[in-house]
């Protein structure tokens, strides 16, 4: 779950990470109001998404006047904006933050992220801030220090001093830089963050370092055992679909084909979007309908699948071990009442009671159910009825 810069930026100021506050407002009445609180005589104003390049992309002003925030705050509210991240179709901002301005003496790139194959989260820092750290990555490796810490251990004095001596600190800075980075890990591991992203972290004219801007996503199996962060998922910046499966215990993941799946089982959702691309495919999601599916909620996966006009096909791919292909079978049924079902379905039922499904299947003549063979012949029947063939 990812949340927005300026909760990033309460929870950092919970854990002691230097950053600055700011007053985030949704209706462009309210700028007046929030600047006269701020004080000061430079401000920025940022649009609120989760997707970063925004200042390229005009979502991030810079406001030397009461009239110019007001000026921003209107042109950014509302706006589509198109960023790097966002692609073409862009995101609508529905939020902007009015902080203050600092003195930037240098911007640098400071975050933490898991690094899967370490198996351990790695600390990154680069006196290349500012900019994309992707591009910087590409071009110019070097410029990009990175420390792997062992969770058993925790960050120690000398990875920090590390950090410091690549980013050419001096002594007051490095002490303050040491403090950071380890409120930064503390914030990281106590939160279940999966990463923490600050860039730039700047290096003010009086040499503070203050947090920026700030991305953060955390472990969704986390959540849990963090309320607080749970309640600060902004759904509007989610995909619909996606939620509505969370809400019926459905794992859902949109893509961009033409071929529904079904599917029961992690393992073998994943296996039957390759198995669909090695028949020339493209599947339209990643469905997985879990091991306690019952009529209800296959035909809400229906219902989702179908949601999607790119559709052509709909695969079912199911493995009766702990589900039933009956109930799945009646799941189908169940759906097409609920929902006209106007694509080919393509269904393939192994394993516990799949002849009796076959059977129910059979006995409601749905127009256009095509049974298949094995898995193989599922696919292939899949993306030979989605291309039209
Ligand atoms: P994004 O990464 O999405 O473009 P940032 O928050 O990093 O958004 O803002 C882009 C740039 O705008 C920063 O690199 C910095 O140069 C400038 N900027 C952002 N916030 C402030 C601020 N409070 N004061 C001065 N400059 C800022
Ligand atoms: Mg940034």
């Amino acid at each position: 779950m990812k949340i927005h810069e300026y909760q990033a930026k309460e929870l950092f100021q919970k854990y002691n990470i230097p950053t600055q506050g700011g007053i985030v407002i949704e209706d462009a009445t309210k700028a007046d109001e929030a600047v006269d609180k701020l004080g000061g005589n430079l401000w920025v104003v940022k649009a609120q998404v989760h997707a970063g390049g925004r200042g390229k992309g005009g979502g991030v002003k810079l406001a030397k006047n009461k009239e110019e925030v007001i000026k921003y705050v209107k042109q950014i509210l509302g706006m589509t904006l198109i960023t790097a991240q966002t692609g073409e179709e862009g995101i609508l901002v529905r939020k902007v933050y009015i902080a203050k301005a600092e003195d930037i003496k240098k911007e640098y790139y400071f975050g933490i992220v898991l690094d899967r194959n370490l198996e351990m989260p790695v600390m990154i820092a680069s006196t290349e801030g500012g900019v994309e750290i992707e591009k910087i990555a590409k071009e110019s490796p070097e410029k990009i220090h990175k420390v792997a810490i062992d969770p058993q251990i925790g960050i120690c004095d000398f990875q920090i001093r590390e950090l410091a001596k690549t980013l050419n600190f001096n002594k007051i800075v490095s002490r303050r830089f040491s403090l950071f980075a380890r409120n930064l890990y503390q914030f990281y591991m106590n939160s279940d963050a999966e990463m923490v992203e600050i860039n730039p972290m700047i290096l003010t004219d009086d040499d503070q370092l203050i947090a920026l801007d700030a991305k953060v996503s955390f472990d969704d199996n986390a959540l849990g055992r963090h309320k607080d962060i749970a309640e600060m998922q902004d759904f509007f910046e989610e995909e619909e679909s996606e939620i509505e499966a969370h809400k019926y215990g459905l794992n859902y993941i949109k893509l961009d084909g033409n071929v529904g799946c079904m599917v029961n089982g992690a393992g073998l959702a994943m296996s039957t979007m390759d198995i669909i691309k090695d028949e020339g495919g493209e599947p339209a999601n990643f469905l997985d309908v879990g091991g306690n599916a019952n009529a209800e909620t296959v035909a809400k996966g229906f219902e989702l699948i179908l949601k999607d006009s790119n559709v052509k096909a709909i695969f079912v791919n199911i493995f009766g071990g702990i589900v039933r292909c009956d109930r799945i079978a009646n799941g189908i049924i169940k759906a097409t009442e609920i929902t006209e079902v106007k694509v080919p379905v393509i269904v393939r039922l192994e394993g516990t009671n799949s002849k009796e499904a076959l059977e129910i299947l059979r006995k409601v003549n749905i127009a256009n159910l095509i049974s298949a063979n094995d898995l193989k012949d599922g696919a292939k029947k899949s993306v030979q009825t989605a291309i039209g063939v």
